[in-house]
């Protein structure tokens, strides 16, 4: 007999919540939670190897607490003039999102976004306690700057975050909706560029608007452009005493010593790294163009994943397409799925299938 949550003395606001779940099936083409789907370059891939080896001899005692070649690797990485001061990292984006929810979220507090955004905010939000809000965004999922600073400014939270460009959607995101936000609030601002590598490359990041901005913070990943989900590597730039506030609630040694040398070894080639950020950008943009061309409406995408609408019944859809061996996601908008570009093959694979499964609605 196996016990049941509710035998447990659970906390009251845990109740009747539900843990990130995006499907893990062992599908050829696997197109569903917006990973890289290139290996990693083999001359990277050896690299890392030498360096989690070096790395391994050490490892009865415990890391540098303190990442700091891995935090001047990502200074350099970033540029914009940063230093390794103004810069933090963890286990994946996700958990520095969480340190700065338990730093500055928590109990008596509230987070905001504008719905539909990434899935994983108000989980970490309410995970420390914290209410999780949310506003609305306007035609096709855009955000305009007197709209977004007013729904902040009526929600008074104390941590907004902005994705940018957004998850599930792909919309980009006008830095005047940043600077508009971030007059709005006396709270944390939270840029999330988790797919900014697969902006247009002229674009300005978020990063050219944190000198004075002492509140704002500009979160990224290893995840996506770099092909390193695996090794759980996100990042962030903010002021230095911004940096100290996340020390506060850090575990100890968080980062494991294995996942410093990886890291460190991976950024020394980071344009090696992103060299098949291109390829992606042009599968995104052959789906988007072919998903159009059979009848659905694909969202304008600066990521490496396309949502689209027209979809009649997404769970059908994405039934149809998991029977041929294909794994996208139903992110839960009526007649909308998203998809992330693969490999050339992959994409291929994809669109066939879904030519095969019926018309557009
Ligand atoms: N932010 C956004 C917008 C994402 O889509 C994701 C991953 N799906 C993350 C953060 C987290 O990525 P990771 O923890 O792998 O760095």
């Amino acid at each position: 007999m196996s016990a049941s949550l509710d035998d447990l003395p659970l906390r009251d606001d845990l109740r009747g919540q539900k843990p990130y779940g995006a499907p893990q099936a062992p599908l050829p083409v696997a197109l569903n939670v917006n990973e890289n789907t290139h290996p990693v370059p083999q001359e990277v891939a050896d690299d890392i190897l030498d360096s989690v080896a070096r790395a391994l001899r050490d490892v009865n005692r415990y890391p540098d607490r303190e990442f700091t070649p891995l935090r001047e690797a990502f200074a350099d990485y970033l540029g914009h003039g940063l230093t390794r001061d103004q810069i933090w990292a963890a286990n994946g984006s996700n958990e520095v999102l969480q340190h700065i929810l338990q730093a500055f979220g928590g109990p008596g507090r509230t987070a905001f976004s504008f719905a539909p955004t990434y899935s994983m905010y108000p989980i970490i939000t309410r995970g420390t306690g914290a209410t999780w809000t949310a506003g609305t965004r306007g035609h096709d999922f855009t955000l305009d700057p007197a709209d977004a600073a007013s729904q902040v400014e009526a929600a008074a939270p104390d941590v907004v975050f902005l994705c940018a460009p957004n998850n599930p959607t792909g919309t980009p995101l006008p830095l005047d909706v940043v600077e508009a936000v971030y007059d709005a609030t006396d709270g944390i601002v939270i840029v999330d560029e988790a797919y900014q590598e697969f902006a247009p490359h002229d674009e300005r990041s978020a990063l050219t608007l944190l000198p004075g901005r002492e509140r704002l913070v500009v979160s990224r990943t290893m995840s996506k452009a770099f092909a390193f989900a695996g090794a759980r590597v996100g990042y962030l730039a903010a002021d230095p005493a911004f940096i100290d506030a996340l020390r506060l609630v850090r575990l100890p040694y968080h980062l494991s010593a294995l996942t410093q040398a990886a890291a460190t070894a991976a950024l020394h080639h980071a344009p090696t790294m992103l060299r098949m950020v291109d390829e992606i950008v042009a599968q995104r943009d052959r789906i988007s163009a072919t998903v159009e061309a059979l009848g659905y409406r694909p969202y304008e995408s600066w990521t490496n994943f396309v949502l689209f609408n027209g979809v009649e019944d997404s769970a059908a859809t994405w039934h149809a397409l998991y029977e041929r061996g294909i794994l996208v996601r139903d992110v839960g908008i009526p007649h909308h799925l998203r998809v992330t570009a693969g490999t050339e093959d992959e994409t291929t694979a994809f669109l066939d299938a879904l030519a095969s499964v019926g018309s557009a609605s």
